[in-house]
């Protein structure tokens, strides 16, 4: 089957590495001549962002996926009607794309997410409490176009553009869980993961699976699933981005409408990973199980503050011989502050022992250039 991915990143590239034993043909479209795909699939350098270039590279494919939502829905949709099969719908891709639209679908359906107002523009009356978080409704990833204001003060920081105004959550732990569903309304829920974040670069750090959570959380979590599998009304894999607050309510934060960063500790760490499920999805397979093995743990391979250029990975072969211990790279030369080059996944017997381990192997390594 002739599979086209929107995306060339580290995303396509671990689906297509787990789908290799599989036979299959990937396709990808990525902007940069050497993204992570380009030299693992049929390569085409172009903009996802761009109708025609989507609706050309989609025509003669058997199904087309995404690895990044922000690309051009429209012209998904035309595929679709031209019979080809787009997973996830280009529907949802819009929904998700759009922060006022996503946080409009989760009320419409009666999954609770932080209280919010629609921004369209700069003379619009805030009527949120302070403190509250701002969200662009275009635009936003990887923590750029969110910002908290905390005082009258920092009204002047408020950005022009449309946006979404959320209440702010007092939270406690930031949990995922990542969803699947298949064309015949199948549907599986890995174990969820807490995702704990670097408060410095606002990229994730260390992810922990499972994570303990008491009978009523956990409820909560599952009733949130049901509805969102429910209401998404398509096949695909989703990665709900969840607040436990300290009043242990669970909120929805946003969903991405592709595979995950939360999800990678999945790899070794489960019976099967969100690659795997990913596959199964794309090609509407029964789905696969996904019980957590033992706890796993990820960290993110992240270019070091101050080091741009060809990469070298400072202290890799002694992590190399930790057992347990499984590097990723990404297949990216140049590294650059923030840029995500690879990450590792550990597994251990308890939570104790793997945060142990997390903490032991990123003091151990460093994203530097030559
Ligand atoms: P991105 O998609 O760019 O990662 P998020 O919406 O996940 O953006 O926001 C980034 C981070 O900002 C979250 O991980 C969380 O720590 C914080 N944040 C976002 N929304 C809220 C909120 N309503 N209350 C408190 N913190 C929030």
């Amino acid at each position: 089957m002739k599979i086209g991915i929107l995306g060339g990143g580290q995303l396509g590239r671990m689906l297509i590495q787990s789908a290799l034993k599989y036979d299959d043909e990937f396709y990808t479209l990525d902007p940069a001549s050497d993204a992570p795909c380009h030299n693992i699939s049929y390569f085409t350098q172009g903009n996802f962002n761009d109708y025609e270039t989507v609706l050309n590279f989609g025509k003669d494919k058997d199904v087309v996926t995404i690895e990044i939502e922000h690309v051009n829905a429209d012209a998904l949709a035309e595929l679709e009607k031209q019979g080809i099969r787009v997973v996830p719908n280009a529907n949802i891709i819009k929904t998700i794309q759009q922060k006022i639209l996503q946080k409009e679908f989760y009320k419409a359906h009666n999954i609770p997410s932080p209280e919010f107002q629609v921004v369209w523009n700069s003379d619009e009356k805030i009527i949120m409490p302070l403190p509250f978080v701002q969200k662009m409704n275009t635009g936003g990833y990887d923590g750029k176009g969110v910002q908290v204001i905390k005082t009258e003060d920092d009204f002047q920081n408020l950005w022009k553009e449309a946006s979404v105004i959320e209440n702010m959550v007092d939270i406690d732990k930031e949990l995922s869980v990542i969803v699947a569903r298949n064309e015949k309304g199948e549907t599986n829920t890995f174990p969820v993961t807490e995702m704990v974040a670097d408060p410095k670069l606002n990229l994730l750090d260390f992810n922990v699976c499972p994570v303990l959570l008491t009978e009523d959380v956990q409820e909560q979590i599952d009733a949130i699933t049901e509805k969102f599998l429910n209401a998404v009304n398509s096949p695909g894999l989703f990665a709900i981005e969840l607040f436990l607050d300290k009043e242990g309510k669970i909120w929805v934060n946003e969903t991405a409408p592709r595979l995950h960063n939360s999800g990678h500790q999945t790899q070794e760490g489960n019976t099967n990973s969100q690659f795997e499920q990913m596959y199964r999805v794309v090609k509407n397979l029964p789905l696969a199980d996904t019980d957590a093995i033992t706890y796993s743990g990820m960290l993110n391979l992240v270019g070091a503050e101050g080091y741009s250029g060809k990469v070298v990975y400072e202290g890799m072969e002694d992590v190399l011989k930790l057992p347990e211990t499984y590097v990723h790279l990404y297949g990216k030369t140049e590294t650059k502050p923030g840029r995500k080059m690879g990450h590792i996944n550990v597994l251990a017997d308890c939570r104790e022992e793997l945060m142990e381990k997390l903490v032991k192997v990123k003091g151990m390594i460093r994203v530097i250039s030559e």
